[in-house]
């Protein structure tokens, strides 16, 4: 796996769940279907008076979820910013040639409204559930920092095995200290609740 592909299946995934925060710091999700890939990049469309421009335009910040039929789960993570004037009017229209449903939605010159973000940067998790173990892999495209996330065991491991025997998908190693996979890992949390000295710590990112 890769961006790029990555990427690709969320292509074809089609409809996406665009996340973004509100002036009180409360999420705010919705479906967005005005996709245009550029590579990397990720264009999308929305109106210039939506709720969804506002946000994007104080905060930029913006999560996009894609889940394809293979049960694969891919967050893409990362600040948008808005197109600059003088290249709306041609990813519009981009975005009208693939998306012909569109000149249903804002006719003739009701599309002037619409305003163009795009996503250059960011951060990507993919993660698998069809395959034994499941599969999670980081990728970053551009700047973009990935996050450290889930579980990892400390110094403080004792090498009881107690972790290894709960966890559902096998992601621990043995050694000193134990290890846990974090490609193969859930983040289910098993482990540290039967850790007996405390030595599995949730890592923040
Ligand atoms: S349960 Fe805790 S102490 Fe025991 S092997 Fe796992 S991490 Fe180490
Ligand atoms: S968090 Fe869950 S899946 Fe990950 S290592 Fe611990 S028990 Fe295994």
């Amino acid at each position: 796996m890769d961006a790029l592909t990555c990427i690709k299946k969320l292509g074809y995934v089609g409809v996406l769940d665009f996340a973004t925060v509100d002036e009180d710091g409360a999420p705010q999700v919705r479906n967005i279907s005005a996709i245009h890939y550029e590579g990397t990049d990720i264009y999308f469309l929305t109106a210039r008076g939506k709720y969804f421009a506002s946000q994007l335009r104080r905060d930029g910040r913006v999560q996009i979820l894609g889940y394809t039929r293979y049960k694969e789960t891919i967050r893409v993570s990362g600040r948008a910013e808005e197109v600059p004037e003088d290249e709306q009017l041609k990813w519009r229209n981009v975005l009208y040639e693939e998306q012909p449903y569109l000149e249903n939605v804002y006719p003739g010159e009701t599309k002037n409204i619409d305003t163009i973000f795009v996503l250059r940067e960011y951060a990507i998790e993919y993660f698998c559930l069809s395959t034994r173990p499941i599969t999670r892999e980081y990728f970053a495209v551009g700047i973009a920092r990935v996050k450290p996330k889930g579980y990892a065991v400390t110094d403080a491991c004792v090498g009881c095995g107690a972790c290894l025997a709960v966890c559902p998908q096998n992601a621990i190693g043995e050694g000193a200290p134990y290890a846990i996979d974090r490609n193969h890992c859930l983040q289910c949390g098993n482990c540290a609740e039967h850790c007996p000295v405390g030595a599995i710590r949730r890592v923040c990112g």
